[in-house]
């Protein structure tokens, strides 16, 4: 896991439920792990209560509550939205500011516009767009595949041709196969449904593992791909802008 903090976003992370409270990095407090606490003195930092049958992250729940809570440590305030069915503490939460953003580290060689794609979809899923997030996840392994020479235009055409290349294992062809499947088709083709925490953690780690496999040992990588006649295209080559002609100059 990594740590940034991004102008009071802090990226390493997930906010967690507690009892009382919310645990999470505080921006104030050089991002220490701190518990934002409820109030439970009834110090007047207080909540703000809507009584609604509904569904979050597949489950029912009968009220949603924007709870203030105050940093253990340094008296920050933040703001948790939490599910629950009458008791916070088994309640789910769906967001915390100050944002903390649950971040898997890439290797250091990851071209620069594909750690932006997976840090968005990271970004998305920490205030609980995890659809957009499960997008920008499968453009992650577009990009990851066609900066490999991997360029059929169906995704899961570029999958199997690396299966077979032997540049991934069959264990990781299976994994981003079924990410691709839920939340990539499913999710971007198919009409309107919930990607759970639970599915966007799966496809969030198997992208990561993607990006070892092949910015780990990019060298070896490259070895198979010329063995296999594989032509790369690289995402991260600087583009040279086009030149313009001006008429009459
Ligand atoms: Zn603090």
């Amino acid at each position: 896991m990594m740590y940034i903090s991004l102008g009071g976003i802090i990226w390493g992370m997930k906010p967690q439920l507690i009892g009382n409270g919310i645990r999470a990095r505080c921006p104030d407090c050089g991002g220490a792990v701190t518990t934002f606490e409820f109030d439970s003195q009834n110090s007047g930092h207080g909540y703000i209560l809507h009584d609604t049958q509904h569904h979050y992250d597949r489950q029912t729940f009968s009220r949603i509550l924007y709870y203030l809570g105050k940093c253990a440590g340094c008296g920050r305030g933040g703001l948790a939205k939490i599910h629950d069915y009458g008791n916070v503490k088994d309640g789910a939460l769906e967001w915390f500011f100050p944002m903390s953003i649950e971040s898997l580290e890439v290797p250091t060689q990851t071209p620069e516009p594909i750690k932006k794609e997976f840090e968005e979809a990271e970004l998305c899923a920490s205030v609980g767009a995890r659809r957009a997030g499960a997008a920008m996840l499968r453009s992650t392994l577009e990009k990851v595949l066609r900066d490999h020479g991997y360029t059929e235009r169906h995704l899961t055409v570029n999958i199997k041709n690396a299966g077979e290349d032997q540049v991934i294992t069959l264990v990781l062809k299976r994994q981003i196969s079924d990410v691709v499947k839920v939340l990539g088709d499913e999710v971007l083709h198919q009409s309107w449904r919930e990607v759970t925490e639970e599915e966007f953690e799966l496809a969030h780690e198997y992208t990561q593992n993607i990006l070892k496999n092949f910015y780990d040992y990019p060298d070896t990588v490259a070895e198979i791909l010329k063995e296999k006649g594989r032509l790369v295209e690289k995402v991260n080559s600087e583009e040279k802008p086009e030149e313009v002609k001006v008429e009459g100059s």
